[in-house]
């Protein structure tokens, strides 16, 4: 049975496993060479001095080298940290004191321009090495070997199904980002949720746009295709106006990414060629139903919506094949190889259709936070069920429909409104490109419903005119009391949507 990443992907043969698109020559790399170059860069950790469970931060962008250290340092028991190369000095210090990290990778350059990442680990001791790809293998460049010094020369280890395997941490919506331990069971188990619940096979070919510092891209977008046999092309970073060149040149066939890629890209649809889409498949961020009409419009594929978490490796639940039942807009569909179930705070399943909070149960689902007693304790039910902090229902059918985060709903005296649901019937108006609604604090009702709201260029709509058109589509009381317009969405690196800093900036031009 799969359940180390080492035994869970075709360890041999010629079948392409990676494309790096570069320009004129892109880099195909097949099964066996990844395999080989895998187990070169394991020798290369355990010489430097990496041991069982020591974290490796990884603080490379998408790139060859980053794929090539990841899987070799979670194959030799070490963990896997990646970190998102553009982070500044405290951010870098903040994940590297947290982990203790053994070693820091980074670009090469790096340590003659003394860039973030290398101060932050040498500020905690960590050694530093540059990583990159010299055209024949991937280079491990030790420039300093802080706490290793002295340790070198380790044996290359085989990892357990229980060892840790990557840290991640949360996104940082609703507080302080957490450490999330994930281990090589929760991983390859959601590896073959995914590959189970879109057919994928060896002709697949995946289109990486998601960084793999998150979840996301790296379950989804990566880890997923290469246990299924297929093939990844890997970007060195999401770019509107070469995505579809190299998608089309390079045969892939679906794609994941947030509901802001998709927008981008609709803005920047295929050249003449149209390209052939198996599925695409949306997660981390609500989809309205009207971007995914115009999604399937456009591309002629279906639009498979997920729902995602790092606590659960990534993926819960998602929308079907269509040829293995019905996709429903707006509803991020079903349990994928994962239980859920509506709970109230007792842990009492509620009625079909009552809102309550969506709670999970499954091999991939974390073993609970690092470092954080209070949050493990908060988090978990007494019979095992995870809290995703979700408030959700589920339809006649058993698809769940997400309504808001439990910290995030809009207390409006008592009266709790889903700022999703708004965000859905605002991204309606045909006058607006996006829009995000809060709780902004109020002295009648402790907390009224505020809305940032970003119009199509040239389109013009007053306040009074929005609240018009919201009231004949929604109770009144939900109508927005607040109206900010803006140019300029405030976003997360991975195209979120984090409600509490939209609100925090909009409120900020209040004063
Ligand atoms: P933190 O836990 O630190 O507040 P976060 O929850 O944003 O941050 P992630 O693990 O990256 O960190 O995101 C998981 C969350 O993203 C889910 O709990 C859910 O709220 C949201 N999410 C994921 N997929 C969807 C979706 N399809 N629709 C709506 N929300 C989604
Ligand atoms: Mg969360």
């Amino acid at each position: 049975m799969a359940t180390t990443l080492s035994n869970s992907f075709p360890s041999g043969g010629d079948a392409t496993a990676i494309i790096i698109p570069s320009k004129p020559n892109p880099l195909i790399v097949s099964y066996s060479q990844l395999a080989a170059e895998v187990a070169s860069f394991q020798k290369k950790l355990a010489r430097l001095g990496v041991t069982p469970q020591a974290a490796v931060s990884i603080a490379l962008p998408n790139t060859y080298e980053f794929i090539i250290a990841f899987l070799a340092a979670s194959w030799q028991r070490g963990i896997a940290a990646p970190l998102n190369a553009a982070y500044k000095q405290e951010e870098f210090e903040f994940y590297i004191d947290d982990l203790k990290s053994a070693v820091a990778l980074v670009p090469k350059g790096s340590f003659q321009q003394d860039g973030a990442a290398v101060r932050a680990a040498r500020k905690y001791n960590a050694a530093i090495a540059e990583c990159y790809f010299d055209g024949r293998e991937v280079v491990l460049d030790v420039k300093d070997e802080g706490k290793l010094k002295g340790k070198g020369n380790q044996r290359v280890e085989k990892a357990q199904p229980d060892d840790i395997a990557l840290v991640l941490h949360t996104s940082g919506t609703t507080g302080r980002p957490k450490a999330v331990p994930l281990t090589h069971r929760n991983l390859t188990r959601t590896m073959k949720n995914i590959k189970a619940t879109y057919e994928l096979t060896p002709a697949d070919r995946t289109m990486l746009v998601m960084p793999l510092f998150h979840v996301h891209g790296l379950l989804a977008g990566f880890l997923a295709p290469l246990h299924s046999g297929g093939s990844v092309i890997v970007p060195p970073k999401f770019s509107a106006s070469e995505f579809w060149d190299d998608f089309i040149t390079h045969k892939a066939n679906w794609y994941t990414a947030v509901p802001t890629i998709h927008q981008i890209l609709l803005k920047n649809p295929p050249p003449q060629t149209k390209p052939n889409i198996r599925f695409i498949r949306s997660c981390s961020s609500p989809l309205s139903p009207t971007t995914l009409h115009l999604l399937e419009e456009t591309y002629n594929a279906p639009v498979l919506e997920a729902y995602a978490m790092t606590e659960a490796s990534h993926q819960m639940t998602s929308n079907p094949l269509p040829k293995n039942g019905k996709h429903q807009p707006g509803s991020v569909g079903i349990g994928q190889g994962v239980e859920i179930k509506i709970l109230d705070q007792d842990g009492k399943e509620v009625e079909q259709g009552k809102e309550a909070e969506i709670c999970i149960k499954g091999e991939n689902v974390t073993k609970g936070y690092l470092n954080n007693p209070k949050a493990n304790k908060e988090s978990f039910t007494a019979n095992g069920f995870f809290r995703t902090g979700d408030q959700g229902k589920k339809d006649k059918d058993g698809y769940v429909i997400i309504t808001g985060r439990i910290k995030e709903l809009i207390n409006k005296g008592g009266e709790k409104i889903s700022p999703i649901e708004l965000d859905n019937v605002l991204a309606r108006h045909p006058a607006i490109s996006e829009a995000v609604s809060f709780a902004v604090p109020d002295e009648m009702y402790g907390q009224e419903v505020g809305v940032a709201v970003v119009l199509k260029s040239g389109q013009k709509l007053s306040e009074s005119e929005l609240r018009a058109w919201v009231a004949e589509k929604v109770a009144k009381f939900k109508v927005p009391k607040k109206i900010y317009f803006t140019d300029n969405m405030p976003k997360t690196a991975t195209g979120k949507i984090q409600r509490r800093i939209v609100a925090d900036t909009m409120m900020k031009q209040d004063t």
